[in-house]
């Protein structure tokens, strides 16, 4: 079944202060599966955004006064209206990023239970009475939002990433500039229409697209009313982003990039870890942040898993992502898939084994799964993000060196571990170097878990209990009761 169509009503301008506003030039979406045009949206200069920013600061001390409570509701309506819109969402995310329908209503379904959690967030906020070890004073805790909160969101999960950001941000009392990436505006502007039908207040909501990413994020991080910025994306822009933020001392919570290890024990069960390995790596076709990039197989299970692996590979149907009869839907453009092209052709010209295991439409920007065996570790293909669908096999036979090249790398942000049982597992885990571990299983995000990375992979933590501290700031009153 195929379905095509935009909503009718689909918001393409930018959100200012509760305005849908149009622009004089104008950004074309492209639809990764066919190359062509879906919509064009606005593209705001400098000027622009900071309009976006001066609707944020003074819709702020009203928002932040409001009852948790009535925050708390805004998230639970939008998130109500996000699950009963599943499908809308999820179309526009398969149009214009390109992954298989399933991805796409996982992920919408994913981005709504932000909502969710933090709308119950929201009034859980806790201070803090105690007296001081001398007992000369009164130690009290509170905290507060800490102002107009930037947040910056990558093409890979178009919705959950955006979503991810507002939920904390407006359930700790701050107002919004949302910029969504190039590739992928048309699901945050639907977004942010279903935060303006759930009754966030004019200002407390903006987004802006643009086609000069660079220049208006420095103009806006220049801005002494922007608090601080969240940003999800490349470890590359994010430290362009930390030296800004830098500048005026501004708290960032870092969401970059990934290369993670997926580590086969030499109990472990293949076919689970056959099954945890194609969720690892094909969910969202290997463009995840928390996609297996590099496979470490005990030399004694190596042969099983990687003709498992690539059976299953095999199986997959490769075609435009709106279609529900593909596994596999398109990159997200020409250019990210070439890069990933550039990385096969580097691997085989170092001698591997390259093999694509099926054949993928003629048009658009499809890259059909790759397995590739006998990868020595310090291979182009472990040593990059991949970002697509491609899975470097190596076997390793000393438990420790598997472990020891699962953890060098300059980023951190999730393992996989597949061993005997979970007690194995666990103790495996506490050695690996990821802010997140997944144990004899393919996926580990949820929106109740605090998500983030070690090392290059970033700084803070989204979701969970600590999601809503990236936008409180705390303040101590020493009293004399
Ligand atoms: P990207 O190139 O870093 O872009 C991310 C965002 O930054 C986009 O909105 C982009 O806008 C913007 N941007 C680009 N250059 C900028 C600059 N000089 N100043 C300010 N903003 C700038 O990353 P991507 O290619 O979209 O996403 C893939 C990367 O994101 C991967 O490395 C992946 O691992 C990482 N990621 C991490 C997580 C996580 O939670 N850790 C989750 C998802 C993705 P334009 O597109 O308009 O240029």
């Amino acid at each position: 079944m195929t379905i095509e169509a935009l909503p009718a009503d689909l918001p393409t301008g930018l959100l200012v202060g509760g305005e849908w506003v149009s622009t004089d030039r104008r950004i074309p979406v492209v639809n990764p599966a066919d190359l062509g045009v879906l919509a064009e949206v606005g593209d705001a200069t400098v000027t622009d955004a900071l309009g976006a920013v001066a609707a944020a600061s003074d819709a702020f001390p009203a928002w932040a006064a409001a009852p948790a409570r009535q925050r708390a509701e805004v998230l639970r309506r939008a998130f109500e209206i996000m699950t009963a819109e599943l499908d809308v969402c999820a179309r526009l995310i398969a149009l214009e990023n390109g992954k298989a329908w399933r991805d796409a209503l996982g992920e919408a379904a994913y981005a709504a239970e932000f909502f969710r959690w933090f709308s119950e967030e929201a009034s859980r906020v806790e201070g803090g009475f105690r007296y001081s070890p001398s007992r000369d004073k009164t130690i009290i805790t509170d905290h507060r939002p800490v102002g107009v909160a930037y947040l910056i969101t990558p093409w890979n999960f178009p919705a959950a990433m955006a979503t991810r950001k507002l939920a904390p941000a407006l359930a700790a009392g701050c107002t919004t500039v949302l910029k969504p990436a190039g590739e992928t505006p048309l699901t945050a502007l639907w977004i942010g229409q279903v935060l303006e039908r759930a009754g966030a207040p004019a200002g407390v909501v903006n987004v802006i697209t643009t086609s000069q990413s660079g220049t208006v994020s420095e103009a806006v991080l220049a801005d002494p009313r922007v608090a601080t910025l969240s940003f999800t994306g490349s470890t590359y822009v994010g430290k362009i982003l930390l030296d800004q933020t830098a500048r005026r001392v501004l708290p960032s919570s870092m969401e970059l990039g990934g290369n993670a290890p997926f580590l086969v024990m030499e109990g472990a069960d293949v076919d689970r870890a056959v099954a945890g390995a194609m969720v690892a790596k094909m969910r969202n076709g290997g463009a995840a942040c928390t996609a297996a990039n590099r496979f470490y197989v005990h030399e004694s299970l190596s042969d099983r898993f990687a003709s498992g692996f690539e059976a299953a590979l095999r199986a997959l149907k490769v075609g435009p992502g709106i279609d529900q009869a593909n596994d596999l839907g398109a990159m997200v453009s020409v250019k990210e898939r070439d890069k990933i092209v550039e990385l096969v052709e580097r691997a085989g010209s170092e001698g591997l084994d390259v093999r694509a295991v099926s054949e993928v439409p003629s048009a658009g920007a499809f890259l059909a799964p790759h397995i590739v065996r006998g990868v020595q570790h310090g291979s182009v293909l472990t040593s990059n993000e991949i970002f697509g669908p491609v899975a470097p096999l190596v076997t390793f036979s000393d438990p420790d060196e598997g472990i020891r090249m699962a953890n060098d790398s300059e980023y951190g942000l999730i393992s996989y571990v597949f061993a005997k049982d979970a007690g194995e597992g666990l103790a495996i885990a506490r050695r690996m170097e990821s802010g997140m571990v997944a144990i004899n299983r393919g996926v580990a995000s949820d929106p109740a878990a605090p998500f983030g990375g070690m090392k290059e992979s970033g700084l803070g933590r989204e979701g969970g209990f600590a999601g809503i501290h990236e936008f409180l700031e705390t303040q101590y009153f020493a009293v004399d009761l």
